[in-house]
């Protein structure tokens, strides 16, 4: 996975990308925790659940299917998420996490079509570095990850804000 800083920017920057008004900043704060979500799996590991079953670190929980379940809930629970809108953007948290972790270099693939098919996919393109698991930052390799996502994520994403305002600003 890349850090989960990583995963909970990308809503968050969207969100004050397209603005309050189109996603209220309560959904993309729940955009930013769903985004992180799916790697709760790896408590997984303590329980004895080894990398390679559907239960275990990058299977089900980082399926579209499951993105769409939560997605789902999340829009019959809360009101505020009952908007057609509110949910896709949701949803699209949740499920860009396991396309980021398909770019980074190490670890398993992850399983995005689960159920209906447990192939573990990677993208082509690896550029990532993969984030050790259990927070090591502070390791040659953890610093190799941080900075792989400052200059991959965070640069582009930031850049995307700023071009984003500056085209709200002009219209206004
Ligand atoms: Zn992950």
């Amino acid at each position: 996975m890349p850090t989960i800083f990583s995963h909970a920017l990308i809503p968050l920057a969207a969100g004050a990308a397209l603005g309050r008004r189109r996603v209220a900043p309560a959904i993309a704060l729940a955009g930013a925790a769903l985004a992180v979500l799916p790697d709760l799996d790896v408590i997984g590991f303590r329980l004895g659940i080894g990398y390679e079953s559907q239960w275990g670190h990058r299977g089900f929980t980082h399926s579209l299917v499951f993105a769409a379940l939560v997605a789902g809930m999340f829009a019959l629970f809360w009101r505020r998420a009952r908007s057609p809108d509110a949910a896709l953007f949701l949803f699209a948290s949740m499920a860009l996490h396991p396309l980021l972790d398909m770019l980074t270099d190490g670890g398993q693939g992850v399983m995005l079509l689960w159920p209906f098919d447990t192939t573990r996919w990677f993208l082509p393109w690896q550029p990532i570095r993969v984030s050790p698991i259990g927070g090591r930052f502070f390791t040659t390799r953890g610093l190799e990850t941080v900075w792989s996502e400052l200059l991959l994520i965070w640069l582009p994403a930031l850049v995307l804000l700023w071009l984003a305002q500056r085209h709200r600003r002009a219209r206004r």
